[in-house]
């Protein structure tokens, strides 16, 4: 099957057409056929597409909305021009599997798009307001072009943690207000996380239970994984993706009485301070010059920048922090995983957050760790070493297409 995978952002359109099916999903033989990203979609956006082994093409057209995006991408993939292997004609795209970042707690699986889902994923809207409008959006456009006949799945971010405990998602606030309004740690990048500790499974060729691993994503957003018996224990991201890591823009944990405080020194509402947390903190916040960890690195090795240095280091503390935390609460693990832009690239970040963790049994090897696994699979510690640590690059539109074959042919999820 050829299934269209949609990652709709606020003003972006991420996609990829990948060739899957059960018998490839076996043999691991499932092909990516195009890719493609639109930034800017309201205007005039960036265009970025790729088929499969031609090179990038890059162009701008004037974009209304999602809806527009989506028309633009539908009719490049079968323009003449583009070529795409057994793309002819939209009767070949057989299914679209949606990103969606939070299914709340009623989803903890990925699920066939009907209207009573789309019903739900709007009821969630109030958990995601930055997100589930956008993936919303991408619902609504591909049904409206491709039409009801083609089946369309969404994947949940949120769904992979679905199996943490209560000690691990409820916060120690009044337990109405769980009760009332559903708050509680949610956790996001679950996609990104099971594929990560799937692939580490079939690298380390044990069953699923046996997976006792803590999976760290660092992108522009930033997440941790504690992954015990093969099942999400706890998650660093709470009700929203604020919680926890240091981010490109946001600053993870803080204090809540900060808000309080920033309120009354700046004279600034919650909305503000919300923009703040989300939009100017983090990396950015910290440095004061760019939310990209490559800059930064650039800026502090060539202009030996105080706050660059700053901000990596306190991304860098954060990480360490929850490794141990999460150590602490697994009663120990077998691995740690890196993955994410900064996490697959940065073999200088990755030796920060490892630098000092010997005592617990971790033991980087700098070879090994060294610029030949950036982007790639592999283990990056020492033979021996007690705790080991892998950098494994994720794949979340690769598993959003498996799931959305698994879930139109009713076969339960593995990995
Ligand atoms: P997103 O979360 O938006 O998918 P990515 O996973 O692509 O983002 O991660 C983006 C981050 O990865 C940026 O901070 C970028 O600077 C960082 N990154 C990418 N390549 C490198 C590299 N070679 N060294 C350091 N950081 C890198």
């Amino acid at each position: 099957m050829n299934i269209l995978v949609l990652n709709c952002g606020s003003s972006s359109l991420k996609f990829q057409i990948i060739e899957t099916d059960l018998d490839l999903i076996e043999q691991n033989a499932d092909k990516r056929l195009a890719s493609g990203l639109l930034e800017r979609v309201v205007g005039n956006a960036l265009i970025t597409l790729q088929v499969e082994g031609q090179p990038k093409v890059r162009e701008t057209a004037p974009l209304r909305d999602h809806r527009s995006a989506i028309d633009f991408v539908l009719r490049w993939i079968i323009s003449p021009n583009s070529k795409i292997n057994n793309i002819k004609s939209l009767g070949d795209i057989h299914a679209v599997g949606h990103r969606v970042v939070h299914g709340g707690e009623k989803f903890t699986k990925s699920v066939l798009i009907d209207d009573q889902v789309i019903e739900q994923i709007e009821d969630n809207i109030e958990l995601a307001p930055l997100h589930n409008p956008a993936n919303l959006k991408g619902i609504y456009g591909a049904r409206e072009l491709l039409g009801t006949g083609v089946p369309q799945v969404a994947v949940f971010d949120t769904a992979f943690h679905s199996t943490m405990p209560e000690t691990s998602y409820l916060y120690a606030i009044p337990y109405q207000m769980y009760r009332r309004h559903r708050v509680r740690r949610y956790g996001f990048h679950g996609t990104s996380h099971r594929y990560v500790a799937y692939r580490y499974r079939q690298l380390a060729n044990i069953e699923r239970e046996q997976v006792n691993i803590i999976t760290i994503h660092l992108g522009n957003g930033c997440s941790a994984c504690a992954i015990k018996n093969g099942e999400s224990l706890d998650t660093s991201m709470g009700l929203t993706p604020m919680e926890g890591l240091v981010m490109g823009t946001r600053s993870g944990d803080v204090d809540p009485s900060i808000l309080e405080f920033i309120h009354h020194k700046e004279g600034i509402g919650m909305r503000d301070i919300d923009t703040i947390l989300n939009k100017q903190s983090g990396l950015l916040g910290i440095s004061g010059l760019t939310n990209d960890m490559r800059e930064l690195l650039a800026e502090e090795q060539e202009k030996n920048d105080r706050r660059a240095r700053l901000a990596i280091d306190i991304f860098c503390n954060r990480v360490k922090k929850y490794i141990g935390a999460y150590l602490a609460e697994m009663g120990g693990a077998d691995s740690i995983v890196f993955t994410g832009g900064i996490g697959e690239n940065s073999a200088a970040v990755r030796e920060r957050i490892c630098n000092g963790l010997e005592w617990m049994g971790l033991s980087l090897d700098k070879e090994r760790n060294g610029e030949k696994v950036n982007g790639r699979e592999g283990e990056i510690s020492v033979d021996n070493s007690r705790l080991k640590a892998f950098v494994i690059p994720t794949n979340e539109e690769l598993l959003i297409a498996r799931d959305t074959v698994r879930t139109i042919k009713n076969v339960p999820r593995r990995w």
